[in-house]
């Protein structure tokens, strides 16, 4: 993500910032320029930009303290893009469900601004029937609810925002990753694959020659999956063992990963981070000297990312915690997020 900046005194800022560590000035995003706004509230008891000269006001989820979005004065809107989205929020009458909505929306409002990024249209599927929305839901006694798409629908379990639970699946489905940022990458890319493969016979059939041919049962793939652990020779193909599951998930994991490396890679630019090791590790070398959103080839972006995310991985070794990236990108699967690329940029 890129990195904000206060318009009144120059200090940076964190996307999820509402107002600036240095001189106290009010701060909210602003969707449509990609942007940090800036207000001084002593002055003004309405939003009025410093920037831009235009009167704003804050998502209501502001009142919950899980957005800092900005609307146009004017605008008829109650919601901002990321929050129309949303169909079910958590029952806020539960104390703790409160905090784990607002790790949900950190990691929503991160995913909205990405698409937003490659210029996707986001209908909201209150307005539009090919739009989407979220079910933020709890497990319920004799339910079957579970983290998933379907039809625009993407249903985040809020056991997900729990790190504790969150932890306990992880190592129950042998992964080595688990976030809220994956999931909602990895469900908005059954999303996506309605939206843009799907609806395109041409794109279609480039599809089914890297990821196989969907039209496999999904219900029979997944019980196969489930049942005997998974295909063990995946590492050479597919990014995951879950995505040997199916082409569709193989789709939406390659697509989450897709989404990842754009992510971190448009970060290491804005921070201007470089990789250069001292001599005798030639071919280590890594330094983004573009955004990754405008760049066509996504060879150049994998090849800078990849010495910044082993570089990384080293850091967090030192500190005893979790590689930041662990994954292995095999051609496969470059392959497969070269096709993503063309799609989106
Ligand atoms: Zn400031
Ligand atoms: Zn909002
Ligand atoms: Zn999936």
């Amino acid at each position: 993500m890129k990195i904000f900046q206060c318009g009144n005194c120059g200090h940076p800022l964190f996307f999820e910032n509402t107002f600036c560590e240095n001189c106290n000035h009010t701060v909210g995003y602003n969707d449509i320029q990609l942007i940090m706004n800036t207000f001084d509230q002593s002055q003004d008891a309405q939003l009025y930009a410093d920037r831009d000269n235009k009167h704003y006001r804050f998502c209501k989820n502001k009142e919950h303290d899980v957005c800092n979005w900005l609307i146009e004065a004017e605008s008829p809107n109650d919601y901002c893009t990321a929050c129309s989205l949303n169909r079910t929020i958590p029952n806020l009458s539960n104390k703790t469900n409160h905090e784990k909505w607002l790790k949900l929306e950190t990691a929503k409002h991160r995913l909205i601004y990405q698409l937003q990024r490659f210029g996707l249209d986001i209908p909201s599927k209150m307005a539009s029937d090919n739009g989407l929305c979220f079910d933020f839901l709890a497990k319920q006694e004799g339910v079957n609810v579970m983290t998933g798409h379907s039809n625009g629908v993407i249903t985040i379990l809020l056991s997900e925002a729990d790190s504790v639970l969150r932890e306990q699946m992880r190592r129950e489905m042998s992964e080595p990753y688990r976030t809220l940022i994956g999931h909602f990458r990895h469900e908005v890319g059954h999303y996506f694959w309605d939206r843009l493969i799907a609806t395109n016979p041409q794109t279609l059939e480039r599809f089914r020659a890297l990821f196989g041919d969907e039209r496999m049962d999904y219900a029979s793939a997944m019980q196969l999956y489930y049942d005997t652990g998974g295909n063990q020779q995946w590492s050479d193909y597919f990014i995951s063992k879950y995505a040997t599951s199916h082409p569709w998930e193989d789709w939406a994991e390659s697509w989450a990963h897709y989404l990842h490396i754009m992510d971190v890679t448009e970060t290491a630019y804005y921070f201007g981070l470089k990789v250069a090791p001292i001599k005798g590790f030639s071919g280590m070398e890594g330094h983004v000297r573009y955004d990754p959103y405008d760049t066509k080839d996504f060879n150049a972006v994998i090849e800078e990312c990849i010495p910044l995310l082993f570089a990384a991985n080293a850091i967090n070794r030192s500190m005893g915690i979790p590689d930041v990236y662990p994954f292995v990108i095999n051609q496969a699967v470059l392959s497969k997020m070269k096709f993503i690329h063309e799609i989106l940029v």
